[in-house]
């Protein structure tokens, strides 16, 4: 009887287990609604929140990324934002130079590097804040 017990509890415990490996393992979540840790976006407040919805939307409010490429050509200037009217760049005018050519561009009309002749704009540029 103890033997016929023993036998038939162990049939149901690797049936159970058989049964538990067929069905989909649950969503791995360590959100707080589930009671687990907090993920970044819920626990993000003030300045770090703004940056984190807007990154979400593809902006980039605080210039953290990397500036766009352009060919610096008449047609495609290098984009210079400023929140004045005027603004220093700095051109490494070939890819091994050592030395920076130090300039200042205005409001306007896209201008010209001294050494290399590249063409930079500046943009007007609101602060996000
Ligand atoms: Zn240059």
């Amino acid at each position: 009887m103890a033997a016929r017990l023993l036998l038939r509890s162990t049939f149901r415990a690797a049936t159970a287990c058989r049964v538990a490996r067929a069905a989909p393992a649950p969503a791995l979540t360590r959100s707080m609604a589930t009671g687990g840790i907090p993920t970044d976006e819920e626990q993000a407040t003030g300045l770090e929140r703004i940056i984190m919805e807007n990154m979400k939307e593809g902006k980039d409010p605080y210039n953290m990324m990397k500036p766009k490429a352009y060919s610096g050509t008449k047609d495609d200037p290098n984009i210079v934002p400023s929140i004045t009217n005027k603004r220093i760049v700095g051109c490494v005018c070939e890819e091994d130079n050592t030395a920076v050519v130090w300039f200042w561009i205005h409001e306007g009309e896209a201008q010209r590097c001294p050494s290399c002749g590249s063409y930079y704009k500046l943009v007007h540029y609101d602060l996000p804040h």
